[in-house]
């Protein structure tokens, strides 16, 4: 993958991260669950990467959602620290281009994605 693409898709994901911390910041803020207790000031106090393990325990179905994107994310990264970007996480062939363009975390190439879905429909 050409390097000013890399970045670009780089810069995406961490936009979307930034994006993410809020809309989690301001759920958190907005329902305020007895059980959700001093979160926010956890979460005020820890770098995003761990905020996934953080609200673990306090998952509504809103947050999962957002949390189990924030953790693809934070995980793609990582793998392009390590140089491993954009391999199917299936036959570990390079992922399409345009597919990560379209979503950063994208984890299997066109043929894998388009297999796992037939299958889960079969089911
Ligand atoms: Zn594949």
């Amino acid at each position: 993958m050409p390097h000013s693409i890399a970045q670009q898709i780089r810069a995406q994901m961490l936009q979307e991260i930034e994006q993410l911390r809020h809309q989690i910041y301001q759920y958190i803020q907005q329902n305020h669950l007895p059980e959700f207790g001093n979160l926010t000031q956890k979460l005020d106090q820890n770098p995003v990467s761990h905020w996934p393990e953080l609200l673990q325990n306090w998952l509504t179905p809103e947050l999962k959602i957002k949390v189990g994107r924030l953790e693809a994310l934070q995980a793609a990264i990582s793998l392009m620290d390590m140089g491993l970007y954009g391999l199917c996480s299936d036959c570990e062939q390079r992922i399409e281009q345009e597919l990560l363009i379209a979503d950063p975390a994208q984890q299997r190439c066109q043929h894998c994605a388009t297999k796992m879905l037939e299958h889960s429909i079969e089911r």
